[in-house]
């Protein structure tokens, strides 16, 4: 064990991601156009992206074996995709290869005042079926007691994630993002929800802007049988709900560049602590330490820290 890190797992945990894979296309523009206009930018990149992959990444590099279930097309996206996630050590042998495109996200950001727009074509994300995650949560089972679920995938897939899990004891960790409404019986199925705050206010009609409201938007979730739920505020913490009451985390006092998957960061690492063993203040600091770290880098996939980042962000404090 490594004084104030606190990692004292006894080995890896598994962690499974059910979610959407796609590429980022990146645009960096000194002023977006206005419709119909075109202007000239400065910066352009294509990196894996996808909520789904981001949490899987997330996940590895905090030290999870991790598999990765979803759906590519046949194009170059995929190979970007299925290389990118192969290079963090993610199993992807539960990834389908569907007919057509691969989901991308056309992402502009204005240089001067870090503004961004996105626009997402799911593409083959809406292509995974319910059938093809019964199977791999059922293989996987075993050795994965943790799954991670987020949005971006159909929602009848969200749906037989959360009814798998319940039936086959996996702890379901939903990150409701994009926040869409959502059929009353999945909650049966999650374990942890980690909503931001603004998922936290669509979901539950209760606007979440300090720690009383936070525990009441939480409370909303609990009702519908979440276990834990961790609702995520940014620059200003995590408010955590659950049986033993409610307390409110500070965030790390970071200088954040681009916040861009700072929740992806937080919910892969969150995952993969919990798979691993670690007690729960631990796994919170750790997931919380990701996400602040992901703040102070550029992009989506590229900003996501690794266990040893967060040792040494963590043994500094
Ligand atoms: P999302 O990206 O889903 O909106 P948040 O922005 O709430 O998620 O970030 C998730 C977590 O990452 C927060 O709970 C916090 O622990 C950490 N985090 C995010 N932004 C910052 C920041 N500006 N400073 C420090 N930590 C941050």
């Amino acid at each position: 064990m490594q004084a104030g890190t606190g990692r004292t797992a006894a080995g890896p945990g598994a962690v499974v991601v059910v979610g959407s894979i796609g590429a980022d296309l990146t645009v960096v523009a000194a002023r977006l156009p206005r419709p119909g206009e075109t202007v000239v930018g400065s910066r352009f990149s294509t990196v894996l992206g996808g909520k789904g992959a981001n949490q899987a990444v997330a996940a590895a590099r905090a030290g999870a074996t991790t598999s990765m279930v979803g759906a590519v097309g046949r194009d170059t996206f995929a190979t970007l995709a299925l290389d990118a996630l192969r290079a963090d050590g993610v199993d992807v042998r539960w990834v389908d290869e569907v007919e057509g495109a691969t989901g991308v996200a056309h992402i502009r950001v204005d240089s001067r005042t870090g503004e961004n727009d996105i626009v997402i074509v799911p593409e083959a994300n809406g292509a995974l079926t319910t059938a093809r995650v019964e199977q791999a949560l059922a293989a996987t089972a075993p050795a994965s007691p943790v799954v991670l679920l987020q949005l971006e995938t159909p929602m009848e897939v969200a749906l037989a994630t959360a009814r798998t899990c319940a039936e086959l004891g996996l702890r379901l960790v939903l990150d409701p993002a994009p926040a869409s409404p959502l059929p009353e019986e999945i909650w049966r199925g999650v374990w942890l929800a980690c909503p931001n705050e603004t998922e936290a206010e669509i979901l539950t009609g209760t606007p979440v802007t300090d720690v009383r409201s936070a525990e009441r938007a939480a409370r909303w979730f609990l009702e519908r049988g979440v276990r834990q739920v961790v609702l995520t505020r940014g620059g200003r913490g995590t408010v955590v709900v659950g049986p033993t009451g409610t307390t409110d985390i500070p965030a790390f006092g970071v200088t954040p560049v681009d916040t861009t998957a700072a929740g992806d960061a937080f919910a892969g690492a969150l995952g993969a602590a919990v798979a691993a063993g670690l007690a729960w203040p631990v796994a919170l600091r750790r997931a919380a330490a990701a996400g602040a770290l992901a703040t102070t880098r550029h992009g989506a996939s590229p900003s996501l820290p690794t266990a040893a980042e967060v040792d040494s962000y963590l043994s500094g404090r």
